[in-house]
């Protein structure tokens, strides 16, 4: 079955097909690194990362592409005025992000670019569109699109370009931060920004003097570079679709003459009481905020799924409770059918991959509301249905197509019966007997599980348990 979700450029629900008939490629914005993403970026990331694994349970290659914007007013502001270089601040903050992604179970991008390794192709996409009328430089330096030169401007987001006086707000409704450049028309957007006194050493050689590039245009360079001129699927948070993407459009086409891609699918925001969740209304949480209070990344990556992509999302401590008693609920549901199946646990996580089929199977419902416009809370539902089902009457394809769908979701179960440790904090030798205590628990051999309890103890952790699992805490 085709994977839809709806089409931001058509207003409509379509079906995503690879134009080549083989590999999707998939381009999303990726992070400004100046400081620690939080869970609202992680919950664009996530959808992102779960449209991608459903198009690899559905047999699609995916080609998927993210950039990393180490460039900008923000980037270049705080190094400075930390007293380091851009490159060393950075790469601190994209390493972190790459540390938040793999805890929250996110598939590594197939290629990462980052933005201040692709000047040279940036400064070409400019000069290109400077040669062929669509842009115009500034006296500052500055180069300017000229957005009169392209009357489909504003198709994407629905602007009306009567309306457009300014680019001064984004799709969400928020400022952008001010240009404060010369240009012809107020919603003539910077390609190329000529080199400021606060911009210290960040600077480049351009046809047009010094300066460093403007955000828009990273995008349209790489996402060309990297997939081509014109590619499948272009994605982010809905603030992105006006300006950001509105003028990667612009520049594209009016650069390759051609459509850069044909599904753009945006992401609803993460909200905190009635505000989107954003570092500069100072309402936000970080993963490492969340994993101080207890909360493990299975249990916050849950949460932020469970609400439908194109639906905004209230952030609440309860949602993360409700996640952990989900998690907890699959994985007993999982143990138990393994069980009747005399398989293990390491059995079961095999099948967690793409490949399985889902036509005449227990999960076929799930998959198919998974594969209609993304819809995770119908098919989470669905698979709690099919717990019961499953172990009483449940075959070999059954767990291998519940495998898949857990693959799609990029729910890691903890089927030891830890609930709430994660195994990148707790070494595995204390991971390992605390296993052993459980089993042995199980069995009703208590004698062992204290010694095993004591064992632990000694190694610096204590052990929790719960009606239903356990968890580990150091002491
Ligand atoms: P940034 O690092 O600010 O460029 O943002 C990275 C991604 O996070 C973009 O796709 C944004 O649209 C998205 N984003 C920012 N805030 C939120 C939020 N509160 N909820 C969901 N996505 C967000
Ligand atoms: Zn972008």
């Amino acid at each position: 079955m085709n994977v839809s979700v709806n089409n931001t450029l058509s207003g409509r629900k379509e079906e995503l097909v690879p134009e080549d008939g083989n590999t999707f490629r998939m381009y999303c914005c990726g992070p400004t690194v100046y400081g620690p993403a939080h869970i609202g970026n992680f919950r664009t990331f996530i959808v992102q990362d779960v449209l991608r694994r459903t198009l690899e349970a559905s047999g699609l290659k995916v080609k998927h592409v993210r950039n990393v914007t180490d460039v900008d007013d923000k980037t270049i502001r705080t190094s400075r005025e930390l007293g380091i270089s851009l490159g060393e601040f950075t790469k601190k903050w994209e390493d972190k992000f790459h540390k938040d992604c793999a805890s929250l179970n996110l598939l590594p991008p197939t290629v990462e670019p980052r933005a201040t390794e692709h000047i040279a192709e940036q400064i070409k996409m400019v000069s290109d569109l400077v040669a062929n009328g669509h842009a115009y430089p500034s006296p500052d330096g500055s180069v300017y699109f000229k957005i009169s030169s392209f009357p489909e401007y504003g198709r994407l987001s629905g602007f009306e370009r009567e309306n457009l006086a300014t680019q001064a707000f984004n799709s969400a409704g928020e400022a952008n931060s001010a240009d404060e450049y010369e240009r012809d028309n107020v919603a003539d957007f910077a390609l190329w920004k000529g080199r400021k006194p606060e911009d210290g050493d960040n600077f480049w050689e351009s046809p047009w003097g010094e300066g460093r590039p403007g955000w828009h245009i990273e995008c349209s360079a790489m996402s060309r570079k990297y997939l081509g001129d014109t590619f499948d699927l272009h994605g982010g948070g809905i603030d992105l679709c006006f300006p950001h993407h509105e003028n990667e459009i612009a520049q594209s086409m009016c650069a390759t003459g051609k459509e850069p891609a044909k599904y753009w699918f945006h992401s609803a925001h993460l909200m905190v009481e009635g505000k989107k969740m954003s570092k500069s209304l100072g309402n936000l949480y970080t993963l490492d905020q969340l994993l101080e209070k207890g909360y493990s990344p299975a249990q916050i990556r849950y949460a932020l799924i469970s609400g439908h992509y194109r639906q905004q999302l209230n952030f609440t401590f309860k949602g993360l409770d409700d996640a952990k008693s989900a998690l907890t609920k699959l994985s007993k549901g999982v143990v138990s059918a393994l069980e009747k199946f005399g398989m293990g646990n390491s059995d079961f996580e095999k099948l967690v991959k793409p490949g399985a089929k889902f036509e005449g199977t227990l999960f076929e419902p799930a998959w198919n509301a998974l594969c209609d416009d993304l819809n995770v809370p119908k098919a989470l539902g669905m698979i709690f249905s099919e717990l019961s089902p499953l172990r009483e009457k449940g075959t070999a394809g059954d767990i291998a197509a519940l495998g898949a769908l857990l693959y799609a979701l990029g729910i890691s179960l903890s089927l030891d019966g830890c609930d709430s440790c994660s195994s990148d904090d707790i070494p595995e030798e204390v991971m390992e007997l605390a296993r052993a205590r459980w089993q042995a628990k199980k069995d009703r051999n208590f004698a062992l599980a204290d010694d095993l309890r004591q064992k632990i103890l000694s190694l610096g952790y204590a052990v929790l348990d719960s009606k239903d699992g356990f968890s580990l805490e150091r002491r």
